[in-house]
């Protein structure tokens, strides 16, 4: 993807070494082996129940400025350019909508975080709070794609991004406060189901986003589509079971398969049309 020499966001808020000094956010949670097996591979919905039982220890002493390598400064360069990215596609597709795109913060942290869903550790993962309307990501899930997920490169993190963005789309549209809404009158397992197809078009979202990028600026490179495709199906939820657990359980799944996260962005990559989107229809 080519991104150098563009805008780079002003909603980049870093966080980075303020984040409360590398206790283990986790223990003695009372979580068991399994939620954390799968909130290391969280990437967004809604946090809130795992967040509201971790509690974060505030740090007790000043900490020295956070340094960060080359590497992961240009990391961070490159997340303020897709930032912006998605701020000018989502303009626009408001626009046409007769509505008025309000960007999210993007927050960058290292280690831990304090959000106003509660606080959050880099092991779960990029994820979305609806309740500040401010995208969470440690930069060194880019790293984990490549070196544990199986997915990578910057593509790949530019549609993490964009997946992320697409969840502050769906508060703004107001289809997350459906479906919490609904949430009391459906079983665990039905609500499942909308929680997926939250995630699925949040998927679609991220498919819109490189549709009118590319559209708006020509960005893409060669292999680029069959990153994210990669990345979309490396971190789907079967896959992402059966690693940390051996075998698929279809009604936890909270992010759609691999082959549904697939199709959802690739549609959104190809239609660029926002009404083709309704991930709900015929659940
Ligand atoms: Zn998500």
């Amino acid at each position: 993807m080519q991104w150098r020499g563009r805008r780079s966001s002003d909603n980049v808020e870093d966080v980075r070494g303020t984040g409360g000094g590398g206790r283990n956010l986790l223990a003695g949670g009372g979580i068991g082996t399994l939620l954390i097996a799968a909130i290391i591979y969280f990437m967004g919905g809604d946090p809130s129940q795992v967040l509201q039982s971790t509690q974060l220890q505030p740090p007790t002493q000043q900490q020295a400025p956070y340094q960060a390598s080359a590497e992961e400064q240009e990391l961070a360069n490159f997340v303020g350019v897709v930032l912006a990215d998605t701020e000018d596609v989502w303009a626009q597709i408001f626009n046409q909508m007769k509505q008025t795109y309000t960007p999210p913060k993007l927050v960058l942290f290292s280690g831990q975080v304090q959000s106003a869903c509660g606080g959050a550790s880099s092991a779960m993962g990029p994820f979305y709070c609806p309740a500040n309307q401010k995208a969470y990501i440690d930069l060194s899930f880019y790293t984990d794609l490549k070196n544990k997920l199986g997915g990578g490169g910057d593509f790949a993190m530019a549609y993490v991004i964009a997946h992320e963005i697409g969840h502050h789309v769906q508060n703004l549209l107001g289809t997350n406060a459906m479906v919490q809404q609904a949430r009391s009158q459906l079983s665990e397992a039905e609500y499942n189901k909308l929680s997926v197809a939250l995630e699925l078009q949040a998927d679609f979202y991220a498919g819109l986003w490189a549709h009118y990028t590319q559209k708006q600026k020509n960005v893409l490179e060669e292999g680029d589509i069959e990153e994210a495709m990669k990345t979309a199906s490396a971190i789907g939820d079967d896959k992402l079971q059966m690693q940390a657990q051996g075998y698929t359980v279809p009604d936890a799944f909270t992010h759609g398969t691999s082959e549904q996260r697939m199709k959802w962005f690739k549609l959104g990559f190809e239609t660029g049309d926002i009404q083709t989107g309704n991930t709900f229809q015929g659940l």
